[in-house]
């Protein structure tokens, strides 16, 4: 769910237009290709990376208040210094892993367990 840019109400992620204002949620009726939407008077291309490395050649540029490939300039800048967090696995996926990158030190252990499994049941 999110909140339609106008009339704030919830609707659908995958909604096309709100349903209760009927404003267009989504590019070219299709509920993948996200429309976005200025506030108010303001403009996209104000806080959009490709208006700020140029890389924009869109008509409605620099006053465009809806556009498809809108992508605010303060968030990429943030994603780019946030440092990505590598989550290990755990489980049984960790220890295959493990195995995987330890071949010979995990060996050395199975023989030992062996070794001391044969011992214990004499
Ligand atoms: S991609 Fe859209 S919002 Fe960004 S600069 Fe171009 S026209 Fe403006
Ligand atoms: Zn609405």
């Amino acid at each position: 769910m999110s909140n339609c840019p106008r009339c704030a109400q919830r609707v659908d992620s995958q909604a096309v237009k709100c349903p209760y204002c009927r404003t267009t949620l989504k590019a070219f009726g299709h509920p993948g290709i996200p429309l976005h939407r200025a506030e108010g008077e303001t403009f996209l291309c104000d806080s959009c990376t490709y208006h700020e490395d140029d890389s924009c050649n869109y008509p409605q540029r620099p006053y465009a208040q809806t556009c498809t490939l809108y992508q605010n300039y303060l968030e990429t800048q943030e994603q780019q210094l946030t440092p990505p967090v590598y989550k290990s696995p755990g489980g049984i996926e960790g220890f295959k892993l493990w195995c995987q990158r330890n071949k010979g030190l995990a060996f050395v252990l199975a023989l030992l367990i062996i070794s001391f499994l044969v011992t214990i049941s004499r």
